[in-house]
């Protein structure tokens, strides 16, 4: 189960352009006036999530570009022995390693745009993306692709990431059957269920169960669960959500949390402790709330927020916050909730020492 994982250096020039633009600083986001948001989700909705305006308009944020240096630090070049190190791929996937063990998270990088998505088309995984996301994360071969639920924004790749870097596929039900239809062997298939432990290496992974935000017109998308092999190519509706986690993890070196999905249950984690709380805050419900019963109830350190980034445009374009996020309210009300845990952001494709 070892992997040949390593920190690499990746270029970071279009997420280190996007952050200037959009000033995402250690506890500074005073320059809220200029989030663009054009609430599309709720335009989908309207219309019967039929036909959709497009990818077109994009969140835009300007800033001045200050306190970038606070950012947080970035394991540029660096491969530190026993640091467990993580790469963010955007929306809530991630790499993580300490150089020993290695898995992915939610790995997702086919994206399409909204009109795609909506409309019900074929949703083909994009092998040469994936293949260069692998490259990037300096993964060859991986212990475990765990998907937290299994909406195609989390799931739709992870299939293809456990077959190229003969991981094991670990998630709900749902999951697994999404990776029998990808045609993954069973050998290579692990269902999980919330109170479950899996083992890789020197991390502890807890399942916990979690609640998906009710993140589309105060609904959440594409309920239920997929009880049959998903073949692709599969429109994005054939995704169900299935069963839900957020995951607890521990290693020698520090613990963190991921939560997929800005849902979160009071008490959840009760009697847990971490220092990161990778923290979803797309179709979040209420910050306040949010923020109470996760990063504050976990005695959280430092919160990084993730899947707040347009997922319905390609990678390789500059990245834009996805339409109604409004991040500067996150900041300002996280902050306030909780002024001793800081904010900082992760660089995209960008390896960083978590600790
Ligand atoms: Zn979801």
């Amino acid at each position: 189960m070892s992997s040949g994982t390593k920190c690499t250096n990746v270029s970071m020039k279009r997420f280190e352009n996007f952050q200037r633009k959009t000033n995402l600083s250690d506890n500074d986001f005073g320059n809220e006036k200029a989030l663009i948001v054009s609430n599309l989700f709720f335009l989908m909705q309207i219309i019967g999530m039929v036909s959709i305006l497009c990818s077109a308009s994009c969140s835009a944020i300007s800033g001045s570009g200050r306190n970038t240096e606070k950012m947080i630090d970035v394991a540029v070049n660096k491969s530190k022995q026993d640091a467990v190190c993580v790469t963010w791929m955007g929306t809530a996937g991630m790499y993580v390693t300490d150089g020993e063990t290695g898995f992915f998270i939610d790995p997702f990088v086919s994206r399409y745009g909204l009109f795609k998505v909506a409309c019900g088309f074929l949703l083909p995984p994009q092998n040469r993306i994936i293949d260069d996301w692998i490259s990037r994360t300096g993964c060859q071969k991986a212990d475990a692709v765990i998907v937290t639920h299994s909406h195609y924004d989390h799931a739709l790749d992870a299939p293809f990431f456990a077959q190229k870097t003969s991981a094991v596929l670990v998630g709900s039900a749902s999951t697994a059957w999404i990776g029998r239809g990808a045609g993954l062997p069973e050998h290579q298939i692990k269902t999980v269920y919330a109170g479950d432990r899996v083992q890789l290496g020197k991390f502890d992974i807890r399942f916990i169960k979690s609640r998906h935000s009710k993140a589309l017109f105060g609904r959440v998308p594409w309920p239920g669960a997929v009880t049959a092999p998903l073949i692709p190519p599969a429109a994005a509706s054939d995704y169900r959500v299935g069963e839900i986690f957020s995951l607890f993890i521990t290693h020698p070196k520090g613990s963190f949390v991921h939560l997929g999905s800005a849902g979160y249950m009071e008490g959840m984690f009760d009697g847990l402790k971490a220092h990161t709380l990778f923290l979803s805050i797309s179709g979040r419900e209420d910050t306040r709330e949010l923020v109470h019963y996760t990063a504050v109830a976990l005695s959280a350190k430092q919160i990084i927020p993730i899947h707040f980034d347009n997922f319905f445009k390609p990678l390789s374009e500059k990245m834009s916050v996805l339409w109604g996020v409004e991040l500067p309210e996150f900041y300002k009300t996280a902050l306030r909730v909780a002024p001793e845990i800081r904010i900082r952001t992760a660089p995209l494709g960008q390896p960083f020492i978590l600790f």
